[in-house]
């Protein structure tokens, strides 16, 4: 595993505040110590996937529309770009049947009404920070796609048709960052946010989501997830979290060996 660096208190994420909440102790080895490990395939076919629709966007946005196999390409020039950044740990899949898999999701999305929104771009892989002294850390977040009216629209790249429901709750706190955010860069009450599915199934779909607008429990709620995120990193509140998501986790090794509760960062 790679080292790098990174202070858990120089500003908060959906991603940090996510990890920290599932396992502290995962967050330590992976926020706090930076420890990485090999990409997996999933995750390689999303973060291309996601490459090739920003492409496929920015054209639009700068007027100059992309055709079908230009964003292919450009999907394929980035798998091929994040392999060599980051090594792909591909066990018994095949390499050439994840490209395709990627492939077809993002020629689905291309075949998709929402390929061709009439709505207009306010901003592609926009980075917000927002300093308000309310919070306890600046807040940090890095939105897919902002559309007309301060929509802001996250792509999600999974296996299976998703539930909903599920997925809504699964996301509010990302939603609610996205949010706080917007409204404090623009001074106006953000849209309700969109998530797009692209689903990796032989047939891949593309599902809109339409969400409920943020409300003002769900803001008080991430602000206190906020607090309890800055009190436990001060802490050195690092310790295992056995349950379904270390199914998923990386860090087993280490996390055998633990014993007690790494110092403070
Ligand atoms: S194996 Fe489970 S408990 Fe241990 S660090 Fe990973 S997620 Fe946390």
């Amino acid at each position: 595993m790679t080292p790098s660096t990174g202070d858990p208190l120089a500003y908060m994420s959906a991603s940090r505040l996510k990890s920290f909440l599932t396992c502290r102790l995962k967050f330590y080895y992976e926020k706090v110590l930076g420890l990485k490990s090999p990409s997996s395939p999933n995750l390689q076919i999303g973060k291309a996937v996601h490459a090739g629709l920003e492409a496929f966007h920015r054209a639009q946005w700068q007027g100059e529309p992309m055709s079908s196999a230009d964003a292919l390409q450009a999907y394929q020039e980035a798998y091929t770009a994040l392999e060599t950044e980051e090594a792909v740990e591909y066990g018994d899949k095949s390499r050439e049947d994840c490209l395709t898999t990627g492939g077809r999701v993002v020629n689905a999305y291309l075949e998709s009404e929402l390929s061709k929104d009439p709505r207009s771009i306010l901003g592609i892989e926009v980075m917000l920070r927002s300093d308000d002294k309310r919070l306890p850390v600046p807040l940090l977040g890095v939105l897919d796609l902002v559309r007309e009216g301060n929509v802001p629209v996250d792509f999600k790249t999974i296996g299976a048709t998703p539930n909903l429901q599920e997925e809504a709750w699964a996301n509010e706190l990302q939603l609610s960052i996205y949010h706080l955010l917007l409204h404090d860069a623009t001074d106006e009450t953000p849209a309700p946010g969109e998530l797009v599915y692209l689903v990796k199934l032989k047939s891949p779909k593309v599902i809109q989501h339409k969400l409920p607008a943020v409300n003002d429990t769900q803001l008080e709620r991430l602000r206190t997830l906020m607090d309890i995120y800055v009190d436990g990193v001060k802490r050195g509140d690092f310790y295992p979290s056995p349950g379904m998501h270390c199914r998923w986790c990386d860090f087993r090794g280490q996390c055998r060996a633990w014993t007690s509760k790494p110092k403070a960062a």
